[in-house]
């Protein structure tokens, strides 16, 4: 098996973003679950890998020691998780500096390419901005949209943006979690689920349409082919196998 991984913007995706920059330890703050998002991938066997624009280091309103003390703060807290991240690329340069690195380009994602031997083409690139899908694209990754930035606003009045779209990094890895169900567990199997008490599922599938209100017994499930699903405490997710992620609430 070769190695999987994920590719994660920073600012936007695991912390919450400032407009001011983040330039110290106190300022980086986890986005709520992110973390636990990250530790959830990381056991599913992913390597977490981070790719960030930090001009404020080429602006000089931060060193080269401040951001490393940035990261060692967001691996402790990551580490404290259950997580870890592999490793973390950053373009120290200024947006007039026409580096090779700073995303939209591409650079980053293909020295991580390099480094690891990885196949871009096979991995999701998670971002909150058009530059990190721009980047993405470029590099031949899949990228996925959070609305965790502060770009979200202008990125959802581009609806020809044809990419997966989550609220946060942690809906964002449960789609990607699902994936791999249907890659690794076509068939449904019990999945210890006893904190889940019963769900309504509106779904559309194989010219049929189902509505389902059942405990999680599974045996509901089992008439649906091969629609696989994860949960999480609040919400059952399925993957349908021609569509995208569902989410459905608890009802
Ligand atoms: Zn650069």
């Amino acid at each position: 098996m070769p190695d999987k991984y994920v590719l994660l913007d920073r600012d936007g995706v695991i912390n919450i973003d400032s407009g001011d920059f983040i330039k110290s330890p106190d300022e980086w703050l986890p986005i709520a679950n992110s973390l636990e998002a990250i530790a959830q991938l990381c056991q599913a066997g992913y390597k977490i890998i981070v790719i960030t624009n930090q001009s404020g280091v080429g602006r000089k309103l931060y060193s080269d020691a401040d951001l490393t003390a940035i990261h060692l703060k967001m691996q402790q807290l990551v580490n404290a998780s259950g997580g870890k991240i592999e490793h973390i690329y950053y373009c120290p340069h200024l947006p007039t500096t026409e580096c090779h690195c700073r995303k939209p380009k591409a650079g980053m994602l293909l020295q991580f390419a390099k480094d690891y031997k990885a196949d871009l083409n096979a991995l999701y690139f998670i971002g909150d901005s058009l530059r990190d899908l721009q980047a993405g694209t470029a590099a031949g990754a899949k990228p996925i949209l959070v609305k965790t930035g502060n770009d979200i606003k202008t990125l959802m009045t581009n609806p020809e943006l044809e990419i997966p779209i989550f609220e946060n990094l942690y809906d964002a890895s449960k789609f990607i979690l699902s994936e791999q169900l249907i890659i690794n567990a076509p068939k449904i199997r019990t999945i210890n689920a006893s904190h889940i008490n019963r769900y309504c599922l509106f779904c559309y599938f194989n010219d049929t349409f189902f509505h389902i209100s059942f405990s999680f017994t599974l045996q509901a499930s089992r008439s649906l082919g091969a629609i696989c699903f994860s949960h999480d405490q609040a919400n059952l997710w399925f993957k349908l196998p021609s569509n995208g992620l569902r989410k459905f609430k608890q009802c």
